[in-house]
């Protein structure tokens, strides 16, 4: 994933530190020295890796280090403290407009995922309960307009677009018109998609310039490619230019990147990653919080994230519900199965296992983690009648065998399955009682 190989050079270089009691000058030039490597092979702008390694140096020399009782962890922390200023320091989030509708417009070189993140933020804002509109002022690309009809539908939103037919639509003027329509349609908050161009050009400039300045919006989100390396400080310094975004949104941080552009972009404009973009779904996406985000960089692990995720999957009625179908010895292999469907809707767990502090040491595990154990699992239960499901006592030896055939699992499977529910039930028993279970192999974590 992205930072994934700068994260593993700087634990790296940390955990080489660990063995150290006292730290010597020599010992904070060669830590210096590989961070400012990892940092320049992940593509981080050099200015900013000057800048950063500066400072880390210069503190990681002083005091703080000098008399801390475990110095290695201070230094870890230095760079953690770093890390989090160079990606902007607090969390900066959405302002609305005093007067509705907000106006927010997105730009970008094309295919920096733009049309996508208007549908993401528009599913997002409805889920806070804002009524957004989204306008498709990209009338560049023959197929944007659609598109962006798609992702609105997709998102329960409405779309505002010129009349196909029309010819040539002026982008300028479908965006002054959407306002105005959102203004009479309450709609709070409008989201308007610009053209991009393959590469930074004049023309697409003006036109960028040409909205803002007739929208006047109230936030301009710079949308950038997490995977265009090298190039994304030139790219943002030309949009701060042309549009002078108040915002940046990095996309494609699920990919391979080196990350560099997170690292660098920020710093370089001096403008707060706002949100971040992980995959083609309405659902990848998440406000960008700096100080999370340079934990996962150092593997300090990033249960915040985890916690809200997890919160958004269970809802607590349903929590309580369970709670006393344990207590009461109800709870079936039915409520199992619903429950496994919650933790599905967790996204994959070896990514919420990856948050994890100390995660990349498990990699080994985490790679032979087989997340189709749970659709195996899933198979059986959907295997058995509802009778079975509610009563496992009810399966005898050849309920079991028709399980497994219908199930394509082995009867070995379905028994290890049924022998861990019932465990499983127990040990949720005593839980549910105020009690401490007995979790074999379960270290403190
Ligand atoms: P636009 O030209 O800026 O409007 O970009 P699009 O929204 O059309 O996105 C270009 C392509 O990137 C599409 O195929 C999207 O599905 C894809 N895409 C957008 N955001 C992400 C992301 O966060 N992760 C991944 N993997 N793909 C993305």
């Amino acid at each position: 994933a992205t930072f994934g190989t700068l994260s593993d050079r700087l634990t790296q270089t940390f955990s080489a530190l660990r063995t150290k009691g006292k730290l010597s000058p020599a010992d904070v030039d060669k830590t210096v020295r590989e961070i400012r490597r990892a940092l320049l092979d992940a593509d981080v702008a050099l200015p900013v890796v000057k800048d950063f390694t500066s400072t880390v140096r210069e503190r990681a020399l002083g005091d703080e280090v000098n008399k801390a009782l475990n110095p290695a962890q201070q230094v870890v922390q230095i760079v953690n403290e770093e890390l989090v200023a160079i990606l902007g320091g607090e969390q900066r989030r959405l302002e609305f407009a005093k007067n509705p509708p907000t106006v927010i417009m997105l730009a970008g070189l094309q295919g920096a995922g733009k049309t996508t993140l208007a549908g993401k933020l528009a599913k997002w804002l409805k889920a806070q309960g804002h009524t957004p509109l989204l306008v498709a002022a990209d009338l560049q690309r023959p197929n944007a307009v659609t598109q962006l009809q798609v992702v609105g539908e997709q998102a329960g939103a409405a779309v505002f677009a010129p009349e196909p037919g029309n010819g040539i639509g002026d982008p300028v003027r479908v965006a002054k018109d959407a306002v105005q329509f959102a203004r009479t349609r309450l709609h709070d908050v409008v989201i308007v998609d610009t053209a991009g161009r393959l590469g930074v050009d004049a023309e697409l400039m003006k036109q960028a310039s040409n909205i803002r300045k007739a929208v006047d919006p109230d936030e301009v989100l710079f949308v950038i490619d997490a995977m265009i390396g090298q190039d994304a400080v030139a790219t943002a310094q030309a949009f701060q230019e042309g549009v002078d975004f108040t915002g940046v949104v990095l996309s494609k941080l699920d990919g391979d990147a080196r990350g560099g552009a997170a690292l660098s972009v920020a710093s370089v404009t001096g403008r707060p990653i706002m949100f971040a973009s992980t995959g083609e779904g309405l659902d990848d996406f998440e406000p960008f919080h700096p100080d999370r985000m340079a934990s996962r960089i150092l593997d300090l692990g990033d249960i915040l994230s985890l916690i809200e995720q997890a919160q958004k999957a269970f809802d607590q009625d349903e929590a309580q519900k369970v709670a006393e179908k344990f207590a009461t010895d109800t709870f079936t292999l039915e409520d199992f199965l619903a429950q496994m469907q919650q933790l599905k809707k967790m996204g994959s767990i070896k990514g919420m296992l990856g948050m994890l502090p100390g995660a990349r040491g498990m990699r080994e595990q985490l790679d032979n983690f087989d997340e189709s154990e749970i659709t195996r699992t899933e198979a059986i239960i959907q295997s058995m009648t509802p009778a079975e499901r509610r009563m496992p006592k009810l399966l005898n030896g050849s309920r079991r065998l028709r399980i497994a055939r219908g199930s394509g699992t082995t009867v070995t499977e379905v028994n290890a399955l049924v022998n861990r529910f019932e465990q499983a039930a127990k040990m949720m028993k005593t839980v549910a009682k105020g009690g401490v279970p007995n979790v074999p192999g379960m270290g403190p974590i």
